[in-house]
C-alpha cells in the first residue's frame, strides 16, 4: 500500500501501516493513498473527449442537415 507524509511530502510503499515516516521520522500525519491511477485519468479523459465530440458532431450534423 501507498502512503503519503503530510509533513514532508514524502510518499513510500510498505506493507502494512508504517508507525513513523522513513524520511522525517515523524510518527502523525501518514496518510494512505487512495489516489485515482493515471491510466484510469488518462482513459476518463479520452472518455470524456470521445462524448464531447460525438455530442458536438451531433448538434453540428443536425444543424447541417436542418
Ligand atoms: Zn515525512
Amino acid at each position: 500500500m501507498r502512503y503519503h507524509c503530510s509533513s514532508c511530502h514524502l510518499a513510500f510503499d510498505a506493507a502494512e501501516e508504517p508507525g513513523e515516516c522513513p524520511r522525517c521520522h515523524v510518527e502523525a500525519g501518514l496518510e494512505l493513498q487512495v489516489g485515482v491511477p493515471l491510466a484510469v485519468k488518462l482513459f476518463g479523459a479520452l472518455l470524456a473527449c470521445v462524448i464531447t465530440a460525438s455530442v458536438v458532431g451531433g448538434v453540428l450534423g443536425r444543424l447541417v442537415a436542418g
